[in-house]
């Protein structure tokens, strides 16, 4: 027993899939069709979702805002979360993959609680910020290279004590090798260090699917 994150083997990862994962019918069925896709590795693990669902409840948000979407596995996990008068703004630039998303939130009955913008999602954010919204709660999960300009703009939009997520800070792990030097990786590294000197937020960096970021920001943070 060590007093670090244990290491997950397969067999391991399996067994905690087989005493706590909690998918419905309709989750397990979207995630089986997007795997079929090209990118379909880019939807978050299923043990994920259910720790950001269950983090949705914790906190008790009604209002959460999502930058990235793809084929709404995330999405219908937050959605499902809230209560029957929460609300989830999901943002993407691609038509084709959200349609699938679509389908699904009607399937499982959540698509009242979810409006979708397509389009860039700074574009949609400036537009949001703009307009005075107020969020409980983030996920960032689009294109790396904008992600402190997401997170700049999530701190605007989060009422105080709100918390953003944000996916893939361990990049498969190349956030530590030297020999990695492309655009996304030098952007979570840039990202990661952008979070950890920002005195505006309570942090903590969870290794969970693809590292996932959890930023609470402080209930004294001016707005
Ligand atoms: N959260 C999703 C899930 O768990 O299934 C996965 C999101 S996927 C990793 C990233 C998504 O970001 C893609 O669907 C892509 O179309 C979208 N995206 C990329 N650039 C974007 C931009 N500038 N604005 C909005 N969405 C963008
Ligand atoms: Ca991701």
């Amino acid at each position: 027993m060590a007093n670090r994150t244990i290491s997950l083997t397969d067999d391991l990862h399996q067994y905690i899939l087989d005493v706590s994962q909690r998918e419905t019918d309709i989750q397990r069925r979207l995630r089986e069709e997007t795997l079929r896709l090209e990118m379909g590795k880019m939807q978050i693990a299923p043990e994920q979702a259910q720790f950001m669902a269950l983090l949705v409840k914790l906190t008790g948000a009604q209002r959460i805002l999502e930058i990235g979407t793809f084929t709404g596995y995330s999405a219908l996990a937050l959605a499902q979360a809230l209560p029957e008068k929460g609300h989830l703004l999901a943002c993407d630039i691609s038509e084709e993959w959200t349609a699938i998303a679509k389908h699904y939130w009607q399937k499982a009955g959540v698509a009242q609680k979810i409006d979708l913008k397509i389009g860039p999602a700074l574009n949609t954010v400036n537009v949001l910020i703009d307009k005075g919204m107020r969020y409980d709660m983030a996920f960032i999960d689009a294109d790396k290279e904008n992600y402190i300009a997401y997170y700049e703009a999530c701190l605007k939009l989060l009422r105080p004590g709100g918390l953003i997520l944000v996916d893939n800070v361990l990049w498969g792990g190349s956030v530590i090798d030297e020999t990695d030097q492309s655009s996304d990786t030098l952007a979570i590294r840039r990202f990661n260090l952008h979070l950890k000197n920002d005195t505006r937020i309570d942090l903590a960096l969870t290794p969970i699917g693809d590292g996932l970021s959890m930023a609470r920001k402080l209930d004294e943070q001016a707005d």
